[in-house]
């Protein structure tokens, strides 16, 4: 249904920036409806965030079966997932089997970075070009460049001159690393540090791990995939990706709907002691009002630290290691397998920089404020320049010449996380403002593809050349999202990523959506229900 003509070979309908699960759907969809499609990839390979996390121990903690496409029913029944939680290297080899099934490499440009995005007013239509001199012009820019795909390297002076090697969790070599008889420095304890410090340990001649916020780690309990229970998921997928689509997070972890106040103690420490057992994120479920009353989620922090004193044989280091002065879960819940036993090692040293900050890194190590450390390796599991970073990274101009910088200069605004008011037939997928990085991923990006591809359908259909957010309805939806999390104990923990706490002179908004990924669904779908009302639709 192409509506643009094949002259010129750089001109397309649509150009997909990122080919992780959002862009590798989108482009499946629109090829499906008969576009003109090219996707830019900045890496080497397809697969997105589970191309670029390629450290030891990085696995997804949504379990696989729930952390998976839905669109392609053969698939989903087809696919064996080795394990309840995916390592990334199946993760990867899964996207590339997509990527091949749909044939979609064909579609694809790898190492080709996006440098800038203009939109042509008297075209209604955008001119990407690249880091290799190509420009391609497209009536719908669709930017799927992730959430969390900018690598954070706090500017700690000296990294220069450090003779050993460093490395970031978010950008790690193919080749892998090898720590065997090294003195290993890993500065970071979020869900990448959390992964990674057991595995590190194992292999390093002795692993020092700089913690400057301690951070909750469940268990993941993770375990192989057994035939039986893939067979229970396939056969009840119908139900169960319903019930995904509809729930908070998108996945098919049980919810508790009682409050804390209306449980006895017992029946607390049941569900508590349960959560705990069953592992990952099941913990953010354990009470309906675990992250917006104070005494439920201080009652949760305090049943795991408890379990951190159980597990950390010096209780000095259990108590280094136990999360105070900010609720539970506000920081993102780590899910890692044997994090708190590892610090019972005797090759193991847990150092506190927070009362003591890094101060410089030096030629052969890393000094704090009190001493000095002796460093084969430096691993930065120091995250993401999140939600924002990928999209700020790219000159992107809208109508007037007016550039997103300019228009996110107090933090992002958008209308549902998908559109942007002066940026007409640009999208965003999973974008800030949408549930994203507070949902199952995968779940999210089929929505936002759905809805954006029947939206492009629609135009194509009632021949629509331009549409572009409403300043009012992108206005509503920024204050909507504020009021929602003003409503969470997420409010009352400034010091995260969420907020963009984490990169220095980064505007401090809290970016996803908290309503739920069923409740997005169905305010999305109203609002496609009501001719897209909020989105100004003008003819060719
Ligand atoms: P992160 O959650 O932002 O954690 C970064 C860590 O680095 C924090 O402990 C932070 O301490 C520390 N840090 C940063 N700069 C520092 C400095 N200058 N000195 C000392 N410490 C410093 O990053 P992440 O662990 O990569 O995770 C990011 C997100 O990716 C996660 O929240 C999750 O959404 C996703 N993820 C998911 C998985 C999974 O599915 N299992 C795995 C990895 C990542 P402060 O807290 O004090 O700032």
């Amino acid at each position: 249904m192409s509506d643009r003509t094949a002259d010129d070979p750089e001109t397309y309908d649509a150009v997909v920036v990122g080919a992780g699960f959002s862009g590798l759907y989108m482009l499946h969809r629109l090829l499906r409806s008969g576009y003109r499609v090219r996707v830019l990839e900045a890496g080497s390979g397809v697969g997105g965030t589970w191309h670029h996390n390629r450290y030891p121990g990085a696995r997804c903690d949504i379990e696989s079966m729930d952390y998976s496409y839905s669109f392609d029913e053969e698939l989903q029944q087809e696919w064996q997932w080795s394990e309840r939680y995916a390592a990334q290297p199946e993760l990867l080899r899964y996207l590339n089997h997509v990527a091949d099934r749909h044939d979609l490499r064909p579609h694809i440009d790898l190492d080709t970075r996006v440098v800038s995005a203009g939109f042509d007013d008297a075209a209604d239509g955008w001119t990407v070009r690249t880091d290799t001199g190509r420009a391609l012009r497209a009536r719908w820019c669709l930017m799927a460049t992730g959430c969390l795909s900018v690598a954070q390297v706090p500017a700690i002076a000296g990294l220069d001159r450090f003779t050993g090697q460093w490395l970031h969790t978010g950008a790690w070599p193919k080749e892998g690393v090898s720590f065997e008889g090294k003195r290993v420095g890993v500065i970071g304890t979020g869900s990448s540090g959390t992964q990674l410090i057991p595995i590190v340990a194992e292999q390093a001649e002795h692993l020092h791990v700089f913690q400057r916020t301690a951070n909750f780690t469940m268990p993941a309990q993770n375990r192989p995939m057994t035939e039986a229970e893939s067979a229970v998921w396939k056969s009840e997928y119908p139900q169960r990706r319903a019930h995904a689509r509809t729930s908070g997070f998108g996945h098919n972890q049980p919810q508790n709907d009682r409050r804390h106040a209306d449980m006895t103690p017992a029946e607390r420490l049941a569900e508590l002691e349960s959560r705990w057992a069953a592992g990952g994120l099941h913990m953010m479920r354990a009470f309906a009002d675990v992250m917006t009353d104070a005494e439920a989620n201080e009652a949760t922090a305090e049943f795991l630290r408890g379990k951190i004193r159980e597990v950390v044989h010096d209780p000095e280091v259990a108590e280094l290691l136990s999360p105070r002065g900010l609720p539970f879960g506000t920081k993102r819940l780590c899910s890692g397998t044997g994090y708190y036993e590892t610090f019972n090692r005797p090759d193991v040293t847990l150092v506190d920089v927070r009362s003591a900050p890094v101060q410089e890194i030096t030629a052969t190590g890393l000094r704090t404020t009190t001493a000095e450390y002796e460093l084969d390796v430096i691993v930065f599991a120091t995250g993401f320049d999140a939600m924002t970073g990928s999209l700020s990274r790219i000159d992107v101009r809208g109508e007037g010449g007016k550039t997103l910088a300019e228009a996110w200069a107090a933090g992002p605004r958008t209308y549902l996380g998908l559109g942007v008011s002066g940026f007409p037939n640009l999208f965003l997928l999973t974008g800030p403002g949408s549930p994203s990085v507070f949902s199952n991923m995968v779940n999210s990006a089929e929505q936002h593809v759905e809805w954006v591809a029947d939206l492009l359908d629609h135009a194509h259909h009632e021949r629509i050349g331009r549409i572009e957010a409403t300043a009012d309805a992108e206005a509503a939806w920024t204050t909507h999202l504020a009021d929602v999390a003003g409503r969470t104990l997420y409010s009352r923990a400034r010091n995260s990523w969420f907020h963009g706490a984490n990169v220095p002179g980064k505007p401090q908004v809290f970016m996803p959506y908290l309503g739920g990924v069923g409740e997005y669904r169905r305010r999305a779908d109203e609002i496609a229900r009501q001719d897209y009302a909020g989105f100004q639709l003008t003819s060719r």
